[in-house]
Formats: C-alpha cells, structure tokens, sequence
C-alpha cells in the first residue's frame, strides 16, 4: 500500500475503515496532487485505542530516551526539509523562498529545542513537607490548521512527546500531505509505535471524533475561532483538559517619533509573507495624524513591491491564497471595507494581471479604516493591511484593544521605554518591540477570544503535564 492510501496507526499505515477521500489542491494551478483517506469515526477510535496502549510505556520512559527520539526527529526534519517546504508550497501556496526559510526551517528548531527541554527539565519538585511530580497529562487529540502546515504540528507534537504524552493528530484538510511527511519523520527517528498517530479526514468527521473521544484527556486545537468555541464546549462536557490557538487581529502601533518608514516596511512584509495568513498577522497599522498620509504612500508603495505569482518562481513577492473559498472570503472583506467607505490605495477585489489560474489577491491597502468597520474587527486572513489614524496615545491604545482578539502585537517608538510601556498596557499575548524577532521559545497564546494555553518552549511544555503532590 502507498503511504497516501492509509492512515499512520499503531506504528504502520493502514487503510481507512471508510471509503472516503480528500483531494489536495494546488492552489497556485488548481490541479490534485495528491489524494488522503477521509478518515472516519472508527478510524479515530483505533487511533486513540493506539494511543492509550503505548501511553504507559512512553510516559515510562526516561526524558533523556524522549529527548533522544526528539533529536533523531529534529534530525529527519532537517534532512527532509526542501521536500517538506516544497510540499508546503504545492498544497498551501506560499512562496518556496518562504517554505523554506519559515515553514521548513522553524518546526526543525522547535523540535530541537523540545529535545533539550525534555532532556534538562525537572519532572519533579520539592515545596514544603511535599514532592510533586509533572506528569505527562495522557493522550492528547492534536488538531491543525493549514497556514503553518508543520510549525502548527511540531507546536504541539513535540512538546506533548517530550512530557510523555501519547498523540493522535487529524491536520486540516487542505494540507495533509505535510502531515503525512511529518508521520514518516517519526516512524524513522524510532519513536514508539502507537505513540503518534494520523488520521487524516474532515474537520466534522474525524476532527469532532477526536475532540468528542472519551479517551482523550487533552485536546489541542488551533484554528479558527467558530471551530475553538465548538471544542471547547465539547472538552468542557467531558471534563478534559483544552488548549485553544485563535484568531487575531493584531496592531502595529507607530508611536510619533518611530522610525515610520522601517515600521511600514516591516509591517506590510509581515501581512504579505504568507499571504496574510497567519494569526498573529499585524492587519491594523496605527499611526498619529500628523504622519498618516505619508504612512499611507509608504505603505501603498511597499504594497506595489510585492507581486502576485508562482510561488515557486522567485521574482513572485507572494503567491495565492490556501483556496477558493478562502479568496472568495477575503474578496468579501475587501469589498465590505469599500462598502463601508474605507479608502483604497492599493490592490483591490480584482484578480491580478496575467494570473487567470490559481487563487490569488493583489495585496492591498486600506485607508481611512475607523474602528467600527468590518475590516477593522474581523480576522481577514488575507493579504490586507488596514491603516487607521490615532490623535493620542490613549486614542491608539483604545483602538489597540478595540476588538474581540489578543493574540500579538508590535510597538514601534523613538525609545524602548516608551514602547514597552505602552506595550505593557496591550490586552495581547505578544507585542514586538521596534521589530523584535520571533523567539521560538517565549509562550505564544491568546488574551480574549485569540484563545487559551500557550505554545512553545517551557511553558508550551507545561500544557502537556499534569502535577501530582506526594506529602513526607
Ligand atoms: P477551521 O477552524 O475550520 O479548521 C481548523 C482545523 O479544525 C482543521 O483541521 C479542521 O479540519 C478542524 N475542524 C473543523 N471543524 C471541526 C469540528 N467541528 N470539530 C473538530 N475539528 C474541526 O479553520 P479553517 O476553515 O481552516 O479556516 C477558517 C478561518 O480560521 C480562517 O479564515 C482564519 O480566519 C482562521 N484560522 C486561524 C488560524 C490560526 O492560526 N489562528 C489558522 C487557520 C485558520
């Protein structure tokens, strides 16, 4: 049997219980590239049943045995990365330059750095008359989006192997082929059979199954916020534990006296990298009165920088959205904020020049954006920046924490003092301070409806552990 044909259960593939299939498309062409099983409800069950028989003898294991089967994971990552990223390119669109460099590159060090957490931690503590001891929280039920096909997996694989966790994992739809890939890294780095598992399938078949699942004791979900809601509710009726990663609809906030050019610049890179298509994406730019209309022609020059294309051409500055349906939803976005009086500056609902295939959305640029809009509060998940203007900081800092979201954030001021305090006063998971890079191991999670848990380093770990207090 080919790989694609089956499910990766109890250390083998093997075929769906279901006769169901998904076709992966390639959003740039629109052609099938590959085809997975629907898994079904039964499918799930074996799943978890694999699961929970390899739990014990995982959760047994040394941490430095876990950290060694994490290394050799982190290993085969590597080794295999330009297959993963163009694979991630072919089923999700983004740029090659991109797949490789971010969606390839940072689940290998995410990986990495669970391989020498699981290795240095401590699994248990003294406090008082007490010793108490992290233990692995049991089977967890893993459930991913597309938009970091692998970085979105590894987030919570890695760290839920490195506490003793066994997992069942059901990726999104529209990438299951990465997934598949990350199945093979595993099975070669020597992990254990039954102690990840994936079932492909549809979000409200397989997906539910898992969440709905009695025997799972964790589940992990990131995505949309209507889907968030949903699980949580559900992991709520079965008293399990839950960890949410939500949308957002994060600020970058340009305080007067920034270096506003360097702030624009990095700000519509941000937005256009993956097509828009992250959730910490910065898809609000605040900036003072007195330096709008030059934030807005930088920000409409920058825009023309990028242009839509091949994603595996390197001239191409972005490439399609992940699909039709998504285009179709960000096309809607644009039209409502020129419905709602926004000013276009950029881009537009029009299909770019010369690309009559593929799914593509000419970056664009909102002007005039007040904070009523719909623009302004929903998560567009597309490549679109919305620029709104701020009299004061109080003003700025209202607007900042003036929707449902908390997810991330960026301050940019003449000093780091004046950011951070402002920063401090943000209602949001994370804030960049004057361009601060992405740090793999600082906590990543939502305030408000972004979510909630965390991911990555030590405090992504401590999700997957549960304590228990032994008293001398
Ligand atoms: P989604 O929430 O529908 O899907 C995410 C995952 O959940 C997929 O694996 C899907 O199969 C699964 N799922 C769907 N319905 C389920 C259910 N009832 N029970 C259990 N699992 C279920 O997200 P989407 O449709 O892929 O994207 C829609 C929107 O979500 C996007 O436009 C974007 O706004 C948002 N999104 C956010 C993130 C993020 O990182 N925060 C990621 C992807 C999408």
């Amino acid at each position: 049997m080919k790989y694609h044909e089956g499910l990766y259960i109890d250390g083998d593939w093997r075929p769906s219980a279901g006769t169901g299939t998904i076709d992966v498309v390639n959003p740039a062409d629109e052609q099938v590239i590959g085809t997975v099983p629907a898994g079904t409800e039964q499918d799930v069950d074996a799943a978890v049943r694999a699961a929970r028989a390899a739990l014990p003898g995982w959760a047994a294991t040394a941490p430095a045995e876990r950290a060694a089967r994490l290394t050799a994971l982190r290993d085969q990552l590597a080794a295999r990365s330009e297959e993963i990223a163009r694979t991630i390119t072919a089923e999700l669109g983004c740029t090659l330059a991109f797949s490789r460099r971010v969606q390839a590159a940072v689940p290998v060090a995410v990986t990495g750095s669970y391989a020498e957490l699981a290795a240095g931690h401590s699994f248990e503590e003294r406090i008082g008359n007490s010793t108490v001891y992290h233990e692995p929280v049991g089977v967890v039920g893993a459930i991913t989006p597309w938009n970091y096909p692998l970085h979105q997996i590894t987030n919570k694989v890695a760290p839920a192997l490195a506490a003793g966790c066994t997992v069942v994992l059901k990726p999104a739809e529209d990438t299951p082929l990465t997934a598949r890939l990350f199945a093979e890294c595993v099975a070669a780095a020597g992990v254990p059979a039954g102690v990840f598992n994936l079932v492909t399938g549809l979000g409200t078949v397989a997906g539910q199954a898992l969440a709905e699942h009695l025997d799972v004791d964790l589940v992990s979900f990131t995505g949309s916020t209507a889907v968030g809601r949903k699980i949580g509710a559900i992991a709520g009726g079965g008293v399990k534990r839950v960890a949410l990663e939500l949308g957002g609809k994060s600020a970058n906030v340009i305080l007067p006296g920034a270096d506003l050019a360097q702030a624009v610049r990095i700000n519509l890179a941000d937005v256009i990298r993956n097509s828009g298509q992250s959730c910490n994406t910065l898809s609000r730019m605040l900036v003072h009165a007195d330096q709008y209309e030059e934030a807005v022609e930088l920000a409409a020059q920058e825009a023309a920088r990028y242009l839509p294309g091949d994603p595996e051409d390197e001239k191409s500055g972005l490439g399609p959205v992940v699909n039709a349906r998504q285009r179709d939803r960000v096309l809607g976005y644009i039209r409502s904020g020129l419905d709602e009086g926004a000013r276009l500056v950029a881009g537009g609902p029009d299909a770019p020049e010369g690309l009559p295939t593929g799914y593509y959305v000419r970056p664009t640029v909102f002007a005039d954006v007040t904070p009523d809009m719909t623009i302004a509060q929903e998560e567009i998940f597309g490549p679109v920046v919305t620029l709104l203007r701020y009299e004061s900081e109080e003003e700025a800092l209202e607007i900042a924490n003036g929707t449902d979201y908390g997810l991330a954030g960026a301050v940019w001021a003449a000093d780091e003092g004046t950011a951070v305090a402002f920063a401090r006063r943000l209602h949001t998971g994370q804030v960049d301070i004057n361009g601060g890079r992405f740090n793999i191991l600082a906590p990543f999670g939502g305030h408000k409806q972004s979510g909630v848990g965390r991911e990555l380093g030590v405090h992504g770990l401590a999700e997957y552990l549960q304590t228990k207090s032994l008293q001398f």
